[in-house]
């Protein structure tokens, strides 16, 4: 077992690092006022080569792995969870299916603007019928000669506003049981019938995009089909695999920052003539928000390397998940604490990684998903 870095990990790491630091940690607040990214931020990603970190070289992107990505996404989102979830959801929910189950055709039409981020990436499974039971969506899709036909709507839809390319999980045969009748579609947004509608105002990831996307008769070739037909359910669990590796990446991200605000609060901060970081009390908190973190980044990096080598990680992705999530609103909130009633106000950033942590334990499967995919894995039907 090495523990060790790449010499390639660190550069990336590093990379994305100064990026954060320079771009987006001085910006976060913000941007999470404005309730947007401003588009210089996705410009200056694009020639980091940040959309198109895991897509192969032959098709422009960096031909990096899982792995990388959770580096980098940690990163990011150290700095700025709604960048980072703009980030995760092109990477790890548009760019890896097609990869997986793309035709030549398809990989070469999508990944190189996906690479660039002349096209953004958004991942439609979401409906207001459908959230932890996925298999439910009542969209479907009908073939009519040579096209497909969709109709229905589909909500929280991260990246919605400016996506270029959306994947769309479709009820393609209703004879058969709920999970068996699905199939993938590539919906770029300039077909006629697709749009977009309402936008979401959220507790937190305030300047990420989440929206609905309405398809009225959305017309599109027989070939946008994703994967084999009716075998849908299985690209939407296989992407979600790595989506959840990179919403655990998210929470760590957030759970590194309260903990380097908790200890710089608690160094400068006095009250009883000392420190507070001298009480015993504040060095616990600390103590135990480092041990979170930890553990949840060994998880990770397992999930994201089991992920590289093309092993099974469907178990080891939501254990990363369900740990890493709780581990970041463990972390926002015991930070908060420590800030006491300035933690409470905008005179700190803290307030909002409090914001921001909440949703890592809902999007991409509730935290009640993932315990039960993890049981799954212990106690096979
Ligand atoms: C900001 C944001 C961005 C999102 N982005 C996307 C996106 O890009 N694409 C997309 O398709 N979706 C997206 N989603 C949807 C997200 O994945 C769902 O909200 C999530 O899966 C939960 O579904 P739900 O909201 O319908 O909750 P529900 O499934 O209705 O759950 C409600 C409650 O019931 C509990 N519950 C449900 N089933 C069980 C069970 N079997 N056992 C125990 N408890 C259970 C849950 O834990 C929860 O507490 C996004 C959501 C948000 C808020």
């Amino acid at each position: 077992m090495d523990f060790q870095p790449s010499e390639q990990q660190v550069l990336v790491r590093d990379m994305a690092r100064s990026f954060a630091e320079a771009e987006l940690m001085p910006r976060a607040t913000k941007l999470d006022r404005q309730g947007f990214i401003d588009p210089d931020i996705f410009e200056k990603m694009g020639e980091l080569g940040l959309w198109g970190l895991t897509i192969p070289e032959d098709h422009g992107g960096a031909g990096m792995g899982n792995l990388e990505l959770a580096i980098v996404l940690e990163e990011i989102n150290r700095a700025c969870a709604s960048t980072g979830v703009t980030l995760s959801v092109h990477n790890s929910l548009l760019g890896s299916p097609i990869m997986q189950f793309g035709t030549q055709a398809q990989k070469d039409r999508w990944l190189p603007e996906l690479a660039s981020g002349k096209r953004i990436g958004a991942y439609c499974l979401t409906e207001p019928n459908a959230g932890s039971d996925a298999a439910a969506i009542a969209t479907s899709a009908k073939l009519e000669g040579d096209e497909w036909v969709l109709n229905g709507t589909k909500i929280f839809v991260t990246n919605g506003a400016f996506a270029g390319l959306f994947v769309v999980y479709a009820r393609t045969d209703t004879s058969v049981s709920k999970a068996k009748g699905i199939s993938a579609f590539l919906v770029p947004k300039e077909t006629p019938g697709l749009s977009i509608g309402k936008a979401e105002k959220k507790c937190g990831i305030r300047a990420s995009s989440t929206t609905e996307v309405i398809l009225e008769n959305a017309r599109i070739p027989k070939d946008a089909l994703l994967g084999p037909l009716n075998a849908g359910f299985k690209v939407a669990m296989y992407t979600l695999d790595g989506g959840r590796i990179g919403i655990a990446s998210q929470a760590l991200g957030i759970g590194v920052a309260a903990l380097e605000a908790s200890i710089k609060y608690s160094r400068e901060r006095e009250q009883f003539g000392k420190p507070i970081g001298d009480f015993q009390a504040i060095q616990w908190k600390l103590a135990d928000m480092s041990c979170q973190l930890e553990a949840s980044r060994m998880l990770i990096h397992k999930a994201a390397w089991l992920r590289d080598r093309k092993e099974n990680c469907t178990q080891a992705a939501a254990q990363a998940k369900l740990t890493a999530s709780r581990a970041a609103n463990y972390c926002a909130d015991e930070c908060l604490q420590i800030h006491g009633g300035a933690g409470y106000t905008d005179h700190f950033h803290v307030e909002r990684l409090f914001r921001d942590a909440r949703i890592t334990e809902i999007y991409e499967g509730v935290s009640d998903v993932q315990r039960i995919v993890i049981a799954r894995g212990l106690v096979p039907a």
